[in-house]
């Protein structure tokens, strides 16, 4: 493999400073990395809307991803005010960060949060290809945000949130749709863990949820190198998101616990590279994560996204700073001279038929919906 790709979701740069990880440490390369301008400056972002730039090189107005529990953004004759709003730093950061979710989301998306259970985001609304599809030798790719349906690819893809659970998915998760059995083996059902979140469930332990999250982590990198290890073509590029950092401090505040969960992604990570050796890494995260504004009563969350916390780290300069450097960095590294973002070809983009209620059950155990 040339390059391996690892989503650290929702890593902050203040805790990767802090703490003692040498996977992490031994990174000749790092730096801070941010949303684009309205996201930065409104400190809000969603992890679809990030990783969808940062694997098409197209910004939020072009691929139109707002967040998980959104339609497709249409723009509204309102949008200028609202973003002039959204980036006025002297508006309070939680009203910023209301401004644009609620004020986007329900103003300016086609179905808005309101009717979010009816229909959901698929992989086909988002209309680019992603950055795999342009590279020239075959690709792994496990567990990005909006991969569900997945697409024929040059390599394996398997689904990342919000797809479902396999007993309940309408779709094949996993393209081969072959690898299916070899990754859900029965003990593995993606990215979910049984427990719910203490989001959700206030009776759920903190540290027995990160336990679960960790364990699942492990056991889907454990799953990656399998599949690396059998695949007749090796692959040359490889991306595995790792969703603990996220999904954990959402529910904790807990110092040692966080601790301990940057400990074992950090670990888990080495071990990956370890067993597949690839010339080079990089390490990505779309934000960091942040103690929740008081004012937030909606939900239970005891950590939120920080856009001003996001971080890349690599064993070469990949010279980014803003998630949409990210794209034209690693065509740059593998010498592929195009633009981006490119389209997708119309067969790729047919609409299935989405099972919604089972999409919408997994957002909300993510705390999302
Ligand atoms: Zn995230």
């Amino acid at each position: 493999m040339d390059l391996l790709v690892i989503g650290w979701d929702g890593a902050s740069y203040r805790h990767l400073k802090e703490f003692d990880l040498p996977f992490w440490d031994g990174l000749s390369h790092k730096d801070y990395l941010y949303p684009e301008g309205l996201f930065h400056d409104a400190s809000y972002i969603s992890s679809a809307n990030a990783w969808t730039t940062m694997t098409t090189g197209a910004g939020f107005r072009q691929h139109k991803i707002l967040g998980f529990v959104y339609g497709k953004y249409t723009g509204h004759p309102l949008m200028k005010g609202v973003s002039l709003m959204a980036r006025n730093q002297a508006v309070p950061d939680f009203f910023r960060r209301v401004l644009v979710s609620e004020g986007i989301g329900r103003l300016a998306t086609d179905t808005g949060r309101v009717d979010a259970e009816k229909s959901h985001i698929q992989s086909s609304d988002i209309p680019f290809k992603r950055i795999w599809d342009l590279l020239p030798g075959t690709a792994q790719v496990f567990g990005l945000p909006l991969t569900y349906p997945p697409w024929e690819i040059n390599g394996s893809l398997m689904s990342g949130i919000p797809a479902p659970r396999p007993e309940e998915a309408t779709q094949p998760l996993v393209y081969p749709p072959e690898l299916e059995d070899v990754i859900y083996d029965g003990s593995h059902n993606g990215y979910y863990v049984d427990l719910p979140s203490p989001v959700n469930d206030s009776s759920v332990d903190e540290s027995e949820y990160a336990d679960a999250h960790l364990q699942k982590s492990g056991s889907l990198s454990e799953r990656y190198k399998h599949v690396y290890n059998s695949s007749e073509e090796n692959p040359t590029f490889g991306f595995l998101m790792l969703r603990s950092i996220d999904d954990v401090l959402h529910a904790t505040e807990d110092k040692m616990i966080i601790e301990d969960v940057y400990d074992r992604i950090d670990k888990i990570s080495s071990d990956l590279v370890s067993s597949i050796d690839p010339d080079d890494v990089l390490i990505l995260s779309d934000h960091g994560m942040a103690p929740t504004s008081p004012l937030r009563v909606d939900k239970d969350l005891k950590m939120d996204h920080d856009t001003r916390q996001g971080v890349w780290g690599g064993t070469t300069d990949f010279d980014l700073s803003n998630q949409i450097d990210v794209g034209p960095s690693i065509l740059d590294y593998f010498d592929v001279d195009t633009e981006l973002p490119q389209e997708r070809d119309e067969y790729e983009l047919v609409t299935n038929e989405l099972d919604d209620e089972a999409v919408h059950q997994r957002l909300e155990d993510l705390g999302y919906a």
